[in-house]
């Protein structure tokens, strides 16, 4: 594999790595928790390490005493066969279902239903469901924000942010499940690596929450905003109390211009953008804020995933094949079926 004709990262050599090595994945969202699957189902003894306090990376959902949002990806959808048939297996375990509100787009006066342009599907409950399924049966470490990683003879290690080793004994693989830019910045990764992860640029995006505990009387589950500085989408879900969360995600533009603000003044600001856009006036019970400093990569690297055969550590996310969440989950899959054919 040569990305963009620099320094070759080879292909894992099939044989090369038995069953019993140890494995490190570094990243608890789609394509870590699909690489390290992949990793178990054949055979291999592979740990996750997670920062944050539970998976799903950008395709978790948040919970709030107001109630529960899926602040980053709401939903997805599929192109490929070999994804389909994933999603089958996970309809037909519950994990998760189809998305069937109606959608819209609008432009000015003008509004389209998208509702038929694409099948969606969602987590059954929230998408974290989805996280949590694939996490099932895998020793997964959350809280556990790695600082770097060390390469020493044969043995990979790695240390937290307080320089201790969550997991003595070092690994045979690595892999680095994050976005590019944050694999980039782990000391000890090797430069060949790190060349090539710093190729892809990513957006940011804020993602505005709300509650309503008055129904707003619109019909639509999700809109694509075409024509607002600040809204790109927005998402309405409602209970039986006449509850309604909304999600607002910012433009890339408008998140840019307001990258340093604090989350609160972008929370009220994208309230309001909304009170303006769909004109109606409410009271939030609840109103928050949520950035994404690596909401999307910019130009993907058209590669399945980036693999350092001399050394033993890969690269694995949506900014590899794919911008979206199943691109991650295939980008996890592939490199793991390559590790250990
Ligand atoms: C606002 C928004 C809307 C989106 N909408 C859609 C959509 O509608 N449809 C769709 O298909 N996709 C959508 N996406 C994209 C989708 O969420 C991603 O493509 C997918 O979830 C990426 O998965 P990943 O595993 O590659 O990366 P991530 O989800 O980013 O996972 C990386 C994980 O690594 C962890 N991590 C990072 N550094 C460390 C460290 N040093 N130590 C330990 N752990 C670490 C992070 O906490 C995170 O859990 C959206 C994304 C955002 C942000």
């Amino acid at each position: 594999m040569e990305p963009h004709g620099t320094d070759p990262l080879t292909k894992p050599e099939p044989g090369r790595l038995s069953e019993n090595f140890r494995i490190a994945v570094i990243g608890a969202g789609i394509a870590g928790l699909s690489c390290a699957r992949m990793l178990a189902a054949r055979g291999a003894k592979v740990t996750v390490f997670e920062q944050g306090r539970r998976p799903g990376g950008r395709a978790t959902t948040l919970r709030t005493e107001f109630g529960n949002f899926d602040h980053g990806a709401q939903y997805f959808t599929v192109q490929s066969h070999a994804f389909e048939r994933t999603v089958a297996q996970w309809l037909q375990a519950g994990v998760v279902k189809r998305w069937s509100g109606r959608i819209i787009a609008l432009e000015g006066a003008a509004t389209e239903d998208k509702t038929a342009s694409a099948t969606r599907y969602t987590g059954a409950a929230g998408m974290i469901a989805i996280a949590k399924h694939l996490s099932e049966g895998l020793d997964v470490r959350l809280d556990t924000r790695i600082g770097s990683v060390l390469h020493a003879g044969t043995r990979w290690s790695l240390l937290d942010e307080t320089d201790r080793s969550p997991a003595p004994g070092g690994f045979d693989a690595m892999v680095l499940a994050m976005p590019s830019s944050q694999a980039a910045q782990l000391a000890g990764v090797p430069p060949t690596l790190v060349q090539h992860l710093r190729m892809v640029e990513w957006r940011p995006c804020w993602a505005g929450l709300l509650t309503l505990q008055v129904a707003s009387g619109f019909d639509f589950a999700g809109a694509f905003v075409n024509d607002h500085a600040a809204l790109s989408w927005v998402a309405r879900e409602h209970d039986d109390s006449g509850t309604e969360r909304w999600v607002l995600h910012a433009t890339p533009d408008w998140t840019v211009t307001h990258l340093n603000m604090p989350s609160d003044d972008v929370a009220s600001l994208l309230a309001q953008a909304l009170a303006e856009r769909f004109n109606f006036g409410f009271r939030p019970a609840y109103v928050a804020a949520h950035q994404w400093p690596h909401a999307t990569p910019v130009r993907p690297l058209l590669e399945r995933y980036l693999w350092d055969a001399k050394t033993r550590i890969g690269a694995v996310g949506d900014w590899c094949q794919g911008p979206r969440f199943e691109g991650a989950y295939l980008s996890g899959d592939a490199l793991g079926a390559s590790i250990v054919p």
